[in-house]
C-alpha cells in the first residue's frame, strides 16, 4: 500500500474548501505516520480506546476526529485531545461529551449524525428527534459542547443517482436547521459526508468535509 501515492491521488479531486479525514481506523500508527509526513493531519477513528491509544504515539498536531457511534461510557478516552466528534446522535450523548468536556476544561465540536439512507440502521437522527434535542431546556444549557454541522451515510449501493439524492437531503436538512438554529452561528458550517465510494459524488453535492478509508490506506481485514 502506498499511502503516499494514494493520498496524492485523492487530493487531486478534492477542492480547497473540502477538508479530507483519512479515516485510519485498525490501520498501524506506521501507516498513519506516513500520511502525516505527506502532510496530512486530519484523522479518523471509530472505537475510542484504538483512538486512545495511537494518540499518544504520533505528532501533537494531528486532528483526530472521532467518526463512529460513540458510546457514552467511551466519551472519557478521547475527551482530552478529539477535535470533532461527527456522529452525536442523542441528547444522552451530547450531555456526557458536555460532562467530559467541563472535566477537561474544554469545549467539543460535534457533529449531529441524521439517518439518511434506505437501510435500517439503529444511528442517526430525523429531523423530528434533532428538533426536540435543539429546542429543549437540557441541550440550551450544554456549554463545553459547540455543534458544528451535520454529518451523515448514504445507502451502500451503486446507484449514484440514489446517493446523489441522499447527500442532497443532508444537504437540505444542513440549510433548514442552519437557518431555524444556527443563523448567527458562523461556526455552524459542516456536512461531513462521502466515503471512498462515493466522496465525489458528496462534494459535487455540498460536502465540507469527506472521510475516506480504504481508498487510503487499503481495504481492511
Ligand atoms: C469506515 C468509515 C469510513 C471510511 O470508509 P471507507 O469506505 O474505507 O472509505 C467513513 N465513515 C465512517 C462513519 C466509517 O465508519
Amino acid at each position: 500500500m502506498d499511502v503516499q501515492a494514494n493520498l496524492k491521488n485523492i487530493l487531486k479531486d478534492i477542492p480547497p474548501h473540502v477538508r479530507l479525514v483519512a479515516v485510519s481506523k485498525t490501520k498501524p500508527v506506521e501507516m498513519i505516520q506516513a500520511a502525516y509526513e505527506a502532510g496530512q493531519r486530519d484523522f479518523g477513528e471509530n472505537k475510542a480506546q484504538d483512538m486512545a491509544a495511537k494518540f499518544p504515539q504520533l505528532p501533537q498536531d494531528i486532528r483526530w476526529h472521532f467518526i463512529g457511534h460513540l458510546q457514552t461510557n467511551k466519551v472519557k478516552y478521547i475527551a482530552p485531545f478529539v477535535s470533532l466528534i461527527h456522529a452525536a446522535d442523542s441528547l444522552k450523548i451530547l450531555k456526557e461529551i458536555n460532562k467530559q468536556a467541563t472535566k477537561n476544561d474544554r469545549v467539543i465540536d460535534c457533529l449531529l449524525e441524521f439517518h439518511i439512507a434506505k437501510e435500517e440502521s439503529k444511528f442517526g437522527l430525523s429531523m423530528e428527534e434533532a428538533e426536540s434535542i435543539l429546542q429543549s431546556d437540557e441541550y440550551q444549557k450544554l456549554q463545553n459542547i459547540r455543534l458544528c454541522g451535520i454529518m451523515g451515510m448514504a445507502t451502500y449501493t451503486t446507484d449514484d443517482e440514489q446517493i446523489g439524492q441522499e447527500f442532497r437531503h443532508l444537504k437540505d436538512i444542513f440549510g433548514y436547521l442552519k437557518d431555524n438554529y444556527f443563523k448567527e452561528t458562523s461556526h455552524f458550517k459542516e456536512i461531513s459526508m462521502g466515503m471512498s465510494g462515493d466522496y465525489s459524488i458528496a462534494i459535487e453535492e455540498g460536502a465540507t468535509l469527506v472521510r475516506v478509508g480504504s481508498r487510503i490506506f487499503g481495504t481492511r481485514g
